[in-house]
């Protein structure tokens, strides 16, 4: 794209894809007894959400939750703020948290920490992409697709101010803010 705020690939389109038919084997295979209930994670999530669904041969089912961290554009601050909550009753389900991004783990450890009152049978999560070396607790990830680098990224879903959800690859962001 020809954007100075679109820097470097992280993750190419084919990798994108790729992966996410390996991951959807592995989860076929994992839950083939138990088919998971998917809990995309707006809005982040969205991409990954429907690419994995359909790399994914079980009877899944779906619902989404929304949620906001405090902070600023690029760094989140571990406050998380509910959106959207879910729509269906978890207790006694098998939810599978699909993720878009971990970086620091807060976000994360707030949604299973809320999820997990609810008493699903199970609770997992699969992020896409996993930031190298931020998180301050173990972010215990069961997949994961991509281990990147700690630079603020856009595309595929994620945002930048509510732009480059779009573009089908994964991408350093280089515009006002990046870095902070
Ligand atoms: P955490 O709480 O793990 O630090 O951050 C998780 C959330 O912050 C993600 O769900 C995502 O919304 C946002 N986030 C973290 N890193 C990035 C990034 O590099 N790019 C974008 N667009 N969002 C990010």
């Amino acid at each position: 794209m020809n954007d100075p705020n679109v820097g470097r690939i992280v993750v190419e389109t084919e990798e994108l894809q790729n992966r996410i038919a390996q991951l959807g084997k592995e989860i076929s295979a994992d839950y083939a007894e138990t088919p998971p209930l998917l809990v995309g994670v707006l809005k982040g999530a969205f991409m990954f959400m429907a690419d994995l669904a359909r790399a994914i041969d079980l009877p899944v089912e779906f619902d989404f939750m929304a949620v906001s961290s405090y902070g600023s554009a690029t760094r989140t601050s571990g406050v998380v703020r509910i959106l959207k909550d879910l729509d269906l009753d978890i207790s006694g389900r098998h939810v599978l948290v699909v993720e878009d991004i971990v970086d620091s783990g807060l976000t994360l450890a707030y949604l299973r920490k809320n999820l997990a009152v609810r008493g699903p049978a199970s609770l997992n999560v699969c992020a896409l992409l996993l930031k190298d070396g931020l998180q301050r607790r173990d972010p215990d990830l069961r997949y994961v697709g991509f281990r990147i680098p700690p630079a603020f990224v856009i595309g595929y879903g994620l945002d930048a101010a509510e732009r480059y959800r779009n573009l089908p690859y994964v991408a350093e962001y280089t515009g006002p803010e990046a870095g902070r």
